[in-house]
């Protein structure tokens, strides 16, 4: 089996982020929004956030401290684990400010995640990202990747369509709106993204296949 590079997402996808975040608005601001309700990536929009309490909210979930309590998504070590030992290339690649860096490798290092590279790149145009540690989605799109895993519906179609990389779409309530494109496989685990994945992983059986024996 020929190597593969594999460009994998870290926040909801390798990291549970967003899962912590309506915790956080209750507290600062009051507001009952549950993780089913988080519809847009925008989370201005999602938890109702004025700008001034958007920015306070996210310098909260920026903290070095916050960002290292983080617990890994299920599944996630264990099929990077998998996949390096087969010898394929881990290539995290984060839209996280570049403020989050340090931060970003010692989560990684406390749970044990195998990557050959990791790459800072400004996703979502966010203003104060140091240019010298993020490159630009354009230098991104220079890159030759094999599968990408992601959560957000835009970088997914930025992959697909732009590097034409197949892409698994890690189920959330803010990419659950309907996408149809040959590339963009959704993925509701990492399990399943094991199965979807032909050459990834170990050989698995698709879950259509199951047998049923007929009594
Ligand atoms: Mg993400």
């Amino acid at each position: 089996m020929r190597k593969k590079h594999i460009y994998i997402d870290l926040d909801d996808v390798v990291s549970k982020t967003t899962d912590t975040y309506p915790r956080i608005v209750e507290q600062e601001f009051g507001k009952q929004v549950g993780f089913e309700q988080i519809v847009t990536f925008d989370l201005r929009a999602s938890f109702g956030l004025t700008e001034n309490e958007f920015h306070y909210f996210f310098d909260l979930i920026h903290q070095p401290d916050f960002l290292l309590g983080f617990e890994p998504v299920e599944g996630s070590v264990e099929a990077l684990k998998e996949w390096a030992g087969e010898g394929h290339c881990i290539e995290i690649v984060t839209g996280r400010p570049t403020s989050a860096l340090e931060v970003s490798l010692e989560w990684m290092e406390k749970h044990k995640v195998p990557f050959d590279s990791f790459t800072m790149v400004d996703k979502y145009n966010r203003p104060g990202n140091d240019p010298g540690l993020a490159i630009s989605k354009e230098a991104l799109s220079q890159r030759t990747y094999d599968l990408a895993v992601e959560d957000s519906r835009e970088m997914a179609l930025f992959l697909a369509n732009t590097m034409g990389v197949t892409v698994a779409l890690y189920d959330r309530p803010w990419n659950a709106r309907p996408i149809t494109h040959e590339k963009v496989v959704r993925c509701a685990s990492w399990q399943n993204i094991g199965q979807q994945m032909p050459g990834i992983g170990k050989a698995r059986e698709p879950a259509s296949a199951v047998r049923v024996s007929s009594s």
